[in-house]
């Protein structure tokens, strides 16, 4: 394996976050190589007359693979830890999750998170004799200082939480878990590793769907997760390994080139959503407007002081479905869609899902990186159309 880093120390306050989007991870240069290295497409590797051995040769690319390695080098050196890749985020997550939970035991999961992570716990964990507590991403430092934690093995916390963005104080509920002996995960997906740190804030693993705004370009399928603990990641390493969650060549390969451009994207994302924000909560026709870094939104003092810096993801309310239906008619350049952070403006309707506690008219904005103006005035004009 090459040496990695090029002298260059990762941690935030040393190079910028341009910087470590494009050289996290990277090995140092070497004359006549690629800048990046090309992806290796291979299932088994020669082995020669050598036994196959942990940390020797690469042997079979479902246990692990050049360009994996690659991948969560840059991802880890974001995360401040080291990471494991995975197909999706939801096999992320699986995996921050299965490994360390067994009969009898108790995890508390957001109720107002990712609905898919509540899917898994009813569908799999459950009739395992894993029980799953569920509690509001508003209550769980309330629960966190009664003591509710205290029988737990694992708790997940999603902050900002998806799709109602309510932040939640991740170095208080670490020390409560800490107190207590249970693992704390983090599903830091809507901020990114740019955005916040859940390791250095206390979480134990700290998980990302990737297929959003990390690659964010609409156009892949992938989930990490990083920690400081050399346990936890052995024991995902062999998760991984039975399960065969591991992702392909071809998606890490993409995935890194395109996290280079996250420092960008991220920063017009969010110029964009502060614009969008003050549109909306102008608008005669919108209510309940979140953008966690506007002044005056519920979350914004405690993502001030947790989070690094914004993201493009706002959420509002408009009177029910039929307004929706409209809005999305007159806009050119919102698309219906789900998923978020990615390079097109999209407006997701939540309610159409069936799975979040949400109003009809409940709706995500994903800002895109599409000029300012155009989004405003898009948007404005389609706002108009409503009456
Ligand atoms: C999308 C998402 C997931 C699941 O990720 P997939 O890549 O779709 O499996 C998990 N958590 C959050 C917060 C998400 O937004």
């Amino acid at each position: 394996m090459s040496e990695r880093s090029w002298g260059g120390d990762m941690t935030p306050g040393s190079w910028g976050d341009g910087t470590r989007s494009v050289r996290a991870g990277e090995a140092a240069p070497v004359p006549g190589a690629p800048l990046r290295p090309s992806p290796v497409f291979a299932a088994p590797f020669h082995l020669g007359d050598q036994p196959p051995r942990a940390g020797g040769a690469d042997a079979y690319a479902r246990t692990e693979h050049p360009t994996l390695r690659d991948f969560e080098a840059a991802v880890g050196e974001l995360d401040g830890g080291r990471c494991l890749s995975f197909a999706t985020g939801m096999a992320a997550i699986t995996a921050a999750v299965l490994p360390f939970v067994g009969a009898g035991d108790r995890v508390v999961l957001p109720s107002d998170g990712y609905y898919t992570t509540r899917l898994l716990a009813a569908g799999e964990l459950e009739r395992f004799g894993v029980r799953a507590d569920y509690v509001p991403t508003l209550e769980i430092e309330a629960a966190a200082a009664r003591g509710d934690l205290q029988d737990a093995r694992l708790v997940l916390l999603e902050t900002p939480s998806n799709p109602q963005l309510d932040v939640c104080d991740i170095a208080a509920v670490a020390r409560a878990t800490r107190a207590a002996g249970a693992l704390l995960v983090v599903d830091n997906t809507t901020a990114t590793p740019l955005g916040q740190r859940p390791l250095a804030l206390g979480a134990g693993l700290t998980v990302g769907s990737d297929t959003k705004a990390l690659t964010g370009h609409s156009d892949l399928l992938l989930g990490h997760v990083s920690t400081t603990d050399d346990e936890l990641h052995a024991r995902m390493a062999s998760w991984r390994g039975h399960t065969g969650s591991t992702p392909g060549p071809f998606e890490a390969w993409l995935g890194h080139r395109s996290m280079s451009t996250l420092d960008l994207r991220l920063a017009r994302q969010a110029v964009n959503a502060a614009a969008v924000a003050e549109l909306l909560a102008a608008s005669p026709a919108v209510t309940g407007v979140r953008w966690p870094w506007r002044a005056g939104d519920p979350s914004f003092a405690l993502a001030a002081r947790q989070m690094l810096r914004p993201n493009g993801v706002v959420s509002a309310e408009l009177a029910g479905e039929a307004e929706v239906a409209a809005l999305l008619a007159a806009t050119r350049l919102w698309t219906a869609a789900t998923s978020f952070g990615g390079v097109h403006s999209t407006i997701d309707r939540r309610a159409q899902w069936g799975a979040d506690a949400v109003a009809p008219g409940f709706v995500r904005l994903s800002c895109g990186i599409e000029d300012t103006d155009d989004l405003v005035a898009d948007l404005a004009a389609a706002l108009g159309a409503l009456g």
